[in-house]
């Protein structure tokens, strides 16, 4: 199990990513500005109302179009890696509409250019590096939860995995889901994009989008510490050898490329896409309802409501470390959207 501390905060650090116009916009949006205006050194966000007047909100952290891939990792998901190492649980989360850079700023793999790399890829070089071999490990497990059923990305054949909860200690697993060892970083990357191919070939066959399911990376760490003495300092063996018993510390790290965050608002949705619609709109709010359980301070966070919050319980509040990253695009046309977004990211900020 994790350590749980009260030392830790269990609040939630909310980060706001724009991304830069791409060239459609650059030519469709010409004549008009961008629906948002960045002030990252107040971390602030104003985002316009009409030509002279704009709503501020205020975030942890506000990443600009300028913002490198190394910057985001370091502000966003660094803390809550380092916490893992010590034996918490983290999530680091990306959410917010279709096309905004979700899967940029989370799951790229940078393979024609490092510094393109994303979240995924910095975590696990950073965890690498402070294995010990012999007494430390990683595993992990990559899933997708389309339609509150969850698939396993590294094994296209369990494509139903149940959620298990410890009665005692409340702590989550999945025992039908694949969990393969990490030795190094090459190895990690074919692994990514080996579930990204299953992904794509499960889709497809389901005829669905990846936007319209959530892809969560669970990596579990083991690490042997020398851990604190439980002797007292009278105690006679402790001066004489000076023996520190080895401590295992386990952390579990979620990394959450959520589904797209835009609603289905067409009335002309059906079977089907007014379906995962629902599905998504119910884990999404489902989400936001356990945040603002926890920003409320509420004895009950309703993580039952759905398979994806069912599933980062552990990892919600308590001595759990988690970072949102609300990612927007600068188009004029997309306003309303990326209004939704932000107040998704601004009730998080109360956590
Ligand atoms: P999402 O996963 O939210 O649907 P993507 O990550 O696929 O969005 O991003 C959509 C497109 O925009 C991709 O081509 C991606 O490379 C590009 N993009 C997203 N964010 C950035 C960024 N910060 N800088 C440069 N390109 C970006
Ligand atoms: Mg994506």
């Amino acid at each position: 199990a994790a350590k749980s501390d009260d030392s830790v905060s269990g609040r939630v650090r909310v980060a706001v990513r724009l991304r830069p116009r791409n060239d459609e916009e650059l030519e469709a949006d010409a004549d008009f500005a961008d629906c948002v205006e960045l002030q990252p050194e107040l971390k602030r966000l104003k985002l316009r109302k009409n030509n002279w007047d704009s709503d501020t909100y205020e975030f942890d952290e506000v990443l600009t179009e300028f913002s490198s891939q190394k910057r985001v990792y370091e502000v966003v998901a660094k803390p809550v890696v380092e916490s893992v190492l010590d034996g918490y649980n983290g999530t680091v989360m990306a959410y917010g509409q279709t096309g905004t850079g979700k899967t940029h700023t989370l799951g790229r793999l940078g393979d024609e250019d490092t510094s393109a790399r994303g979240i995924m890829v910095r975590a696990m070089e950073d965890i690498l590096a402070e294995m010990t071999p012999g007494t430390d490990s990683i595993s992990v497990s990559y899933l997708q939860i389309y339609m509150e059923t969850i698939q396993d990305l590294l094994n296209p054949a369990n494509n139903n995995i149940a959620i298990a909860e410890d009665p005692k200690t409340g702590d989550v697993s999945l025992p039908g889901a694949s969990l393969v060892e990490v030795r190094d970083q090459q190895s990690f990357v074919e692994l990514l994009r080996l579930g990204e191919a299953h992904r794509f070939a499960a889709n497809t066959k389901l005829n669905t989008e990846s936007s319209r399911s959530h892809a969560i990376l669970m990596v579990h760490v083991k690490k042997s510490v020398l851990g604190d003495s439980p002797y007292e300092n009278d105690n006679p063996y402790q001066s004489v050898n000076n023996f520190k018993p080895p401590v295992i510390r386990t952390g579990k790290l979620f990394l959450v490329d959520l589904a797209g965050s835009e609603r289905i608002h067409k009335s002309g949705s059906e079977g089907h896409t007014l379906e995962e619609a629902k599905s998504i709109n119910l884990s999404l709010s489902a989400l936001g309802k356990c945040i603002n359980a926890l920003a409320e301070n509420s004895a009950h966070v309703p993580v039952r409501d759905s398979k994806l919050t069912r599933l980062l319980r552990d990892s919600f509040g308590g001595s759990a470390r988690t970072s949102l990253i609300v990612t927007i695009g600068p188009s004029p046309r997309h306003r309303a959207e990326t209004a939704s977004t932000i107040l998704f990211g601004q009730r998080a900020m109360k956590v």
